[in-house]
């Protein structure tokens, strides 16, 4: 199958801005998808509400775009009633960590089998460029005239610290390792995380006077280092860098298999109640 073939065609061209690093992370997604050969009728793709949430329109699989903040609400209940399912969620800074934010944790503490994708481009693009939980202090936002003074959420470590057994992050700069990552955690059994830095020239690129895409992805690069690279590295060397890269691979039960588990043993004690009922009913005839 060709990469165009996971596209809903007669959708495109899409609707987002010129340079904009969410079709960069699209693609790193279907590249991911193409690579490990899934089946499209088995691959369900959960989005909320942002620019970063459109994706789910132009992908040719069961795709849900829900409400703001809930995509990891009903890609839970879809894990649940169909856990053979691979189920991915596009979704975005503020879509994830705001309002979406208890979602987010508490599927990451149960380890439930589902593969988050947030394209993170540190402002809110859809409503015009509001700064979210994920906007670096000092950085401005329609909201932030005066440079924002709350301290981000460092998304990969909540994540770990969540219990999230796969975490990594990349870059629409950085696609060959984004589409490794990505890949990575679709093949992880419970909750994998890929926090993938986008670029939104259109309002945290201007009001942050970073300049065009392409100035973007160079800002992008800039600010972060592989963590292959940062092992080795003068700690002075680091400071204000971003990592990317695989930043946590672990071990733990999938919670969608450990519930499965759990009807069959209350199925089956059921059934043997049921069992005894019916001998008890019948002896006494
Ligand atoms: Fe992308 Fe920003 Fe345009 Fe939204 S507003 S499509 S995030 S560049
Ligand atoms: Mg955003």
């Amino acid at each position: 199958m060709a990469t165009l073939d996971y596209f809903r065609k007669e959708k495109l061209p899409h609707i987002w801005c010129p340079g904009c690093g969410h079709g960069a992370i699209t693609g790193a997604l279907v590249r991911a998808i193409e690579k490990l050969g899934l089946d499209k009728n088995k691959v369900v793709i959960v989005s909320g509400i942002g620019c970063s949430s459109r994706a789910v329109g132009y992908l040719d699989f069961d795709t849900l775009h829900t409400a703001h903040g809930r995509a990891i609400a009903y890609a839970t209940g879809i894990k649940l009633a169909k856990p053979d399912l691979k189920v991915i969620v596009m979704t975005g800074d503020g879509d994830c960590t705001a309002i979406g934010g208890n979602h987010f944790i508490h599927a990451a503490r149960r380890n439930i089998g589902i593969t988050t994708i947030v394209m993170n481009n540190e402002i809110y693009g859809m409503t015009s460029g509001q700064y979210s939980p994920m906007t670096p202090t000092g950085m401005f936002g329609t909201t932030a005239p005066y440079g924002n003074v709350e301290r981000p959420f460092d998304l990969c470590k909540l994540a770990i610290a969540s219990g999230a057994t796969y975490v990594g992050r990349g870059s629409a700069y950085h696609v060959p390792l984004t589409v490794d990552l990505i890949e990575k955690a679709l093949m992880n059994d419970g909750f994998s995380v890929v926090e993938a830095l986008s670029g939104c020239p259109t309002y945290f690129g201007r009001k942050n006077k970073i300049g065009d895409a392409v100035q973007m992805l160079d800002w992008i690069k800039d600010q972060t280092v592989n963590v292959k690279a940062a092992a080795v590295m003068a700690p002075e060397k680091l400071v204000g860098k971003v990592m990317i890269g695989e930043l946590h691979n672990a071990a733990a039960p999938e919670y969608a298999a450990s519930y499965k588990e759990l009807v069959g043993k209350v199925q089956r004690r059921y059934d043997s109640y049921v069992g005894e009922v019916r001998e008890c009913a019948s002896n006494s005839d």
